[in-house]
């Protein structure tokens, strides 16, 4: 079975209905909606179709919410135009849409970018596929900034635009940001990943809206700013998931420390016993071609044996040419790296938030081990206690037994983690035990077979997590508790 987790970013390529269909079908456990992007009326329809396919699928639907974040973007201008090594281009700040873009003359969205830049900055586009330097901040009209050309490339409207070196004073939650932590909300994302952050309080806005509107979706940070290594642990502690964004990171630092920083994150986590995803890039080639290269098959699964939960798919499937194949791709090299390496024990250290739960969690899972038992099954409310399960990689697969198909969706991203729906009974052993004779009837647990069962109390759902209880299923398909 596949553990780790496929995350594939939906856009023009793959929002609709049939490709939809087909990449949830071929693996896709998590969709990324990238807020930098689209507008609230096309988002709340994607919403909508994405989980118009869970009735077909048999399985919830998963969505991440990726908010813009305090990012640079060209502004709006229509075309592609080929910047040449050595031209000359003037950057209007402060432009959020211009007629006569060129290639001598780009939009900014930023205004206060001229005013932070110096001589001899640099300053890239498109994830650092264009590299320009700054030649004078004082051109006329004012926000104008004039640069050379160091390495050239296509260049269209909204790319990135990174100035490494430069602190560029945005708050981390901006309005749009909130715009869209609000539509994401209201909308049910079950994952909010804040972009960009540089320092713990940056996760704080977001922490906050979720609380204020009584919800229970977990924080994603994405790691994509030296600053953020800084401060890695404080923004661990704080998080309740993490993701290696490579793409800005590569501007950000220099590339050939991206890989050190990537373990560096992911080993934060597994100490943390946190959601790791590790994006962009990782099927870069599958944009154009159908296959991969053997470096991007190799990356996928070193990063998946090197910790990480989740692997992400970015303009492959968002406005690539093979968002399916992509999709398969992934799936197929996880399965092997699931399969072929041998699982490595994850013990989270008392660095680790939810004490009690989590040691409940831990005498499950070891509880599991020296019984041999075929399965954990946990009990939770908002997909927390099983978050904290999952935190240990059990070589045992686990399902999650919830009577909320919120706290089912956000289990897509857990890895090795199944869901299922169940009743709340008064008493938690009869939960437990409803659940277990459903996982009978369905054939996942078989006669014979020990598991263990990791509920709340006096609720198994709805209750602080406090009971493990070891269950035998009889040759008869009846179910006992087990010495
Ligand atoms: C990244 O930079 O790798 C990333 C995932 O962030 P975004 O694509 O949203 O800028």
């Amino acid at each position: 079975m596949r553990r780790t987790r496929i995350v594939a970013t939906i856009g023009p390529a793959s929002s609709g209905d049939e490709v939809l269909q087909s990449l949830l079908e071929a693996g896709v456990d998590v969709c990324r909606l990238n807020y930098s992007h689209g507008s609230p009326e096309s988002k709340t329809e994607l919403y909508e179709r994405i989980r118009s396919k869970e009735a077909g699928l048999g399985r919830p639907t998963c969505i991440l919410a990726d908010l813009p974040g305090p990012k640079l973007r060209l502004g709006r201008f229509s075309g592609v135009f080929a910047l040449e090594r050595g031209a000359q281009l003037n950057l209007h700040c402060g432009v959020p849409e211009m007629d006569n873009a060129s290639s001598t003359d780009l939009p900014v969205e930023y205004a206060g970018l001229s005013a932070e830049l110096q001589p001899g900055d640099p300053v890239l586009i498109a994830d650092g596929l264009v590299r320009l330097v700054v030649n004078s901040t004082t051109g006329v009209p004012s926000g104008t900034v004039a640069c050379t050309v160091e390495d050239g490339g296509p260049v269209s409207a909204r790319k990135g635009v990174n100035v490494p070196g430069t602190m560029v004073d945005l708050p981390a939650i901006g309005p749009n940001d909130k715009a869209a932590i609000a539509h994401a909300l209201e909308a049910g994302a079950d994952y909010i990943a804040v972009s960009y952050v540089r320092t713990p309080d940056d996760l704080r806005p977001a922490i906050a809206a979720v609380k204020a509107a009584g919800k229970h979706v977990p924080i994603v940070a994405k790691i994509e700013h030296p600053m953020a290594l800084e401060r890695l642990d404080e923004i661990l502690d704080l998080a309740d998931a993490v993701m290696v964004a490579r793409g800005d990171l590569g501007v950000e630092i220099p590339l050939e420390d991206v890989p050190v920083a990537q373990q560096q994150i992911i080993d934060g986590a597994l100490q943390r016993g946190m959601i790791v995803i590790v994006a962009t890039q990782m099927l870069e080639t599958m944009t154009f071609n159908p296959r991969p290269t053997r470096a991007e098959v190799s990356d996928i699964s070193s990063a998946i044996r090197h910790g990480a939960t989740a692997v992400m798919l970015s303009g492959e499937t968002a406005s690539g040419n093979h968002p399916l194949e992509a999709v398969k791709t992934m799936a197929k090299i996880a399965l092997a790296a699931d399969t072929g390496f041998e699982s490595t024990d994850r013990r989270p250290s008392a660095l680790a938030r939810f004490k009690a739960t989590r040691s409940v969690a831990h005498a499950g899972v070891e509880l599991a081990k020296l019984s041999d038992a075929s399965r954990i099954i946990v009990a939770t409310q908002h997909g927390n206690a099983a978050r904290l399960v999952a935190g240990y990689r059990p070589p045992t697969p686990v399902t999650a037994v919830s009577n909320r198909i919120r706290a089912a969706r956000r289990i897509q991203l857990l890895p090795g983690v199944e869901s299922l729906i169940v009743e709340e009974f008064d008493r938690g052993s009869q939960t437990m035990q409803t659940a277990l004779e459903t996982l009978v009837a369905q054939g996942t647990v078989l006669p014979g077979e020990r598991v263990v069962a990791i509920s709340g109390s006096p609720k198994a759902i709805s209750g602080a997590t406090s009971t493990v209880r070891l269950y035998k299923v009889e040759k008869d398909g009846s179910i006992r508790g087990a010495e």
